[in-house]
């Protein structure tokens, strides 16, 4: 056989589609439906090819240093990744050794489950952070922990968190791939000066509106981080990633003006949901996670993207029975409560 056992019993992950045309409502992959910082368009217009001709900085100087002020953390407690998934697939290599395990909620971000296929070792989901113990004959020595969660929303105090990792006795990493919509975060935990096992992590794909350009960062105590070091490729974030991502933390307030006009409007969504007897869990994201009130989740999702209207629908036992809709502009709001009002006519 020329494939590795472990990726011929390996079911990849499925990334939320992407559809081709044009005239799509798209709420299925918890894009920001705003556009970036404007400064992100006079890098790219102004980006001097040369530039492209080089290797970029393996190591992030400029991006590190302006995300440590933007965070309130040394730059060299910060890593950065070609989107965050890439930091996810490394601390999997960097924490992880042959006989021991990943953890995580369930349900979480799926990616976990399959990184830790990829990895080729074990993955255990919890129901919940109390349910984390009794950890059984292999060490888990990585707690991949989505906060908020997702696909649901919710998101865990700081507190517990702190609680939970001052008794964890592996790395836990917090994913706050969604936290700037969020009350609360976890950061304080990574920054704190006796720090040992908590590394947290972000995206420019969500509050950023920079899904494509592929870049996340974590903050961290500097031995984890300076294992991330060890384990990347040389250039794993390239020069246009840098320069961009760049722009828009000079700009951040430009994104904290999408994150208000986007939690506003899930405020106004979930409202209407609400008032059609839908079942919503209480969302930190960008995203809600709702029981419809009359018909099944599948059926929903299948009737909405016949209406070009994605959303995302997970089989599996414990998510089944909801949606995950993505908040996107108003206007894309009302035309999905439209499509729901019309099937129940
Ligand atoms: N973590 C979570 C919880 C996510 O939902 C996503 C996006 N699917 C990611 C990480 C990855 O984000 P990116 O690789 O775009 O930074």
């Amino acid at each position: 056989m020329l494939v590795a056992k472990s990726v011929r019993k390996l079911t990849a992950y499925t990334p939320g589609e992407q559809p081709k045309a044009k005239d799509v409502v798209k709420l299925n992959t918890n894009e920001n439906p705003y556009p970036p910082s404007p400064e992100c368009a006079k890098v790219l217009s102004g980006f001097d090819l040369d530039k492209l001709r080089r290797y970029p900085d393996p190591e992030f100087c400029e991006l590190r240093k302006a995300i440590g002020r933007m965070v309130k953390a040394n730059p060299e407690n910060i890593f950065i990744g070609n989107g965050s998934d890439e930091i996810l697939a490394l601390s999997a290599k960097a924490f992880v050794e042959d006989d021991e395990t990943i953890g995580s909620l369930d349900p979480s971000y799926s990616l976990y489950k399959t990184l830790a296929a990829i990895r080729d070792v074990e993955w255990r989901g919890f129901g919940d952070l109390c349910d984390v113990k009794g950890e059984g004959a292999k060490k888990l020595a990585l707690f991949l922990l989505t906060n908020p969660n997702a696909p649901t929303g919710v998101l865990k105090p700081r507190a517990e968190v702190a609680a939970f990792a001052k008794r964890f006795k592996g790395v836990v990493m917090v994913d706050e791939a969604y936290a700037d919509f969020s009350r609360e975060n976890c950061m304080a935990l990574a920054t704190a000066k006796d720090n040992e096992n908590v590394i947290v992590m972000r995206t420019f794909s969500k509050s950023f509106s920079l899904a494509g350009l592929r870049v996340g960062y974590c903050v961290g105590p500097k031995p984890l981080v300076d294992a991330l070091y060890k384990v990347k490729d040389s250039y794993n974030v390239d020069a246009v990633a840098q320069a961009v991502a760049l722009a828009a933390v000079k700009d951040a307030k430009w994104m904290r003006a999408n994150v208000k006009k986007v939690v506003a409007t899930k405020r106004r969504f979930v409202a209407e949901l609400e008032r059609r007897g839908w079942d919503v869990m209480p969302s930190e994201s960008n995203f809600v996670f709702a029981r419809p009130a009359h018909a099944k989740a599948s059926e929903i999702f299948e009737r909405l993207r016949g209406r070009h209207i994605y959303v995302r629908y997970f089989s599996g036992p414990k998510t089944a029975d909801r949606l995950r809709v993505t908040i996107g502009t108003d206007g894309q709001m009302a035309t999905l409560l439209a499509a729901l009002d019309e099937f129940d006519r």
